[in-house]
């Protein structure tokens, strides 16, 4: 944890977030600005700057969370199959776009067109 992560406050629940789901690895809640009319993020509870830092012990957590994401996508509106889908995103540093500090996944879909910087083809 890091006391002053905006992230790391979500875990703790210092600050709202519309939590859709939570276990002993990660939090996942609604961003505060979608890019779509499907868009979560996917955090680690323990405070991960990025996939930059991310080492090969930490490759059980990782792959549960990533068997999360298709589960989650479609419990919050993505469409089903090969017409629908999602976008999973992780940006990493300052070059990767990333703004928040602590490693998060992107989950992005529903109808297009979409708008907002992750979309379309970003
Ligand atoms: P990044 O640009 O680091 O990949 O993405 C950070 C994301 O966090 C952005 O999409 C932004 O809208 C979202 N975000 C920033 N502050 C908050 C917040 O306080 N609550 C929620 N739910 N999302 C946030
Ligand atoms: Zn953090």
């Amino acid at each position: 944890m890091s006391e002053h992560c905006l992230f790391c406050k979500i875990v703790r629940k210092e600050i709202p977030a519309k939590i859709v789901h939570e276990d002993d690895d990660c939090v996942v809640f609604h961003d505060i600005h979608p890019a779509a009319p499907v868009h979560l993020l996917m955090i680690p509870k323990q405070h991960i700057l990025s996939l930059q830092t991310v080492k090969p012990e930490d490759a059980a957590w990782l792959g549960r969370m990533m068997t999360l994401a298709p589960g989650l996508a479609l419990a919050n509106g993505c469409i089903p199959g090969p017409e629908g889908g999602f976008r999973l995103l992780a940006n990493s540093g300052r070059d990767g776009g990333q703004e928040v500090d602590h490693l998060h996944f992107h989950i992005i879909g529903g109808k297009r067109p979409w708008q907002g910087r992750t979309a379309p083809n970003a």
